[in-house]
């Protein structure tokens, strides 16, 4: 069997003289771990049976995605018949919300979620909204936190469900989750995390917060795009998302993406293993990465939470320049990184997410968010940083605004 290795990759790059890439963006995706990558090979040529088969290859992929649900299940603390294999995170999304707004609609019709949710919430819930579902977006502080009073004043009689992300995508601001559970906890309210940017970079115990329902994405945690997971307590009752075959105990349609699958497990194993060393290199390389841009570059703004914020998210917002032009020109460095969520980024309308904490227009289009991953080094911080020098000062001395705010001055 053939393996794949990451460094004699990096080395024949460099023999070739091909510009390194400095990733930054590991909140749009991240890289396939080797060990991730050779554990699912030979399930795509090999050992490719069905799991539904009763034949050796098909028990042995059945017997395999069990394996990995435990994994996925020991990482956040639950049971492995609580996890439910999806196609992604949207479609975890998806089907935790509308999976319960179906189920109880006799119950009621009434969704509270928060204005930063990424779009596979967001659209979901206004997609409910166009089928008779009333939903109350919750505003947030300039950190971006969700408001508890706002929370306990937006409950009805009829509300079913509380939909609020465990860290924001764009920001990294981390929800005072517990707290939420609490709150669902007391008025027999079940409690919805989108966990796609927090599982795999903080700890998650969905017992002792008391979590009811949580998405995560395999591609946000060195496993492959295409897999994702939905828990889902043991007592909840939801309706099926996709028709078909009596998969996932019924409730998923649709031959199993098995490679997919051990990948997702093998992913959360080794992010079990090493979590608190991950956590610490991230947010290392975070805190260096803000000191050094917030004392070499003036004009700049830290967006979202200093403390409660993910280990490895960074994004500043650079006054007088366009944070699409910073990404081009970045990009001629070999540089990764974002200027909104990758879901957004194309669309010319300012972040949803910079236009909830309350930041005007032209501010809020003049960030850049970077997202560190393990592959990351003190060095590439000193690159990056370097090279967004440089690529400010180049586009500030060609702005109308800052050359008329230097004169005025
Ligand atoms: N939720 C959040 C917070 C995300 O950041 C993303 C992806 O960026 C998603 C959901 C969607 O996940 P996927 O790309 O696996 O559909």
């Amino acid at each position: 069997m053939r393996k794949f290795e990451y460094n004699k990759y990096i080395e024949k790059r460099k023999e070739e003289k091909i510009m390194k890439i400095r990733y930054f963006d590991n909140a749009a995706t991240t890289r396939v771990k080797d060990e991730v990558l050779n554990e699912m090979l030979p399930y795509f040529s090999e050992q490719y049976g069905n799991p539904s088969s009763l034949y050796s290859i098909g028990r042995s992929a059945k017997k395999k995605v069990e394996e990995a649900r435990k994994k996925v299940a020991n990482l956040i603390n639950c049971n492995p018949n609580e996890i439910y294999f999806t196609g992604c995170g949207s479609e975890s999304d998806n089907t935790a919300i509308k999976g319960i707004a179906y189920a109880n609609k006799n119950k009621g019709k009434h969704i509270i979620t928060s204005k930063i949710e990424h779009p596979a919430v967001l659209h979901t819930c206004q997609m409910l909204e166009k089928h008779g579902f009333n939903v109350t977006y919750l505003d947030v502080d300039k950190d971006g936190i969700v408001n508890l009073e706002q929370l306990r004043n937006s409950i009805r009689n009829d509300t079913i469900l509380i939909s609020i992300m465990y860290a924001n995508n764009e920001i990294g601001t981390i929800q005072p989750i517990a707290q939420i559970s609490r709150i669902a906890k007391m008025y027999n309210i079940i409690f919805h995390t989108d966990c796609v940017q927090a599982c795999g970079n903080v700890q998650i115990d969905v017992k002792k917060m008391g979590i009811d329902m949580l998405s995560m994405s395999g591609h946000k945690l060195y496993a492959p795009k295409g897999i994702g997971a939905l828990y889902v307590r043991n007592g909840i009752e939801f309706e099926k998302f996709m028709d078909g075959g009596h998969q996932e105990k019924n409730k998923r349609g649709g031959t199993e993406n098995v490679p997919g699958i051990i990948g997702l497990g093998k992913a959360c194993e080794l992010t079990n293993i090493n979590l608190a060393n991950h956590m610490k290199h991230l947010q290392e390389l975070r805190d260096y990465y803000i000191q050094q841009v917030e004392e070499k570059i003036p004009y700049v703004y830290l967006n979202g939470s200093r403390k409660k914020r993910l280990p490895g998210n960074a994004n500043f917002s650079f006054k007088f320049i366009e944070g699409e032009s910073l990404l081009l020109n970045l990009d001629a460095k070999g540089i990764c990184a974002s200027s909104g969520s990758a879901c957004t980024s194309g669309s010319t309308e300012p972040s949803h997410v910079l236009t909830a904490i309350g930041l005007d227009r032209d501010i809020a289009q003049a960030s850049l968010r970077v997202t560190f991953g393990e592959d990351n080094t003190k060095e590439d911080v000193d690159y990056l940083v370097e090279n967004l020098i440089e690529v400010v000062n180049k586009l500030r001395s060609m702005s109308p605004e800052y050359n008329e705010f230097v004169r005025n001055k």
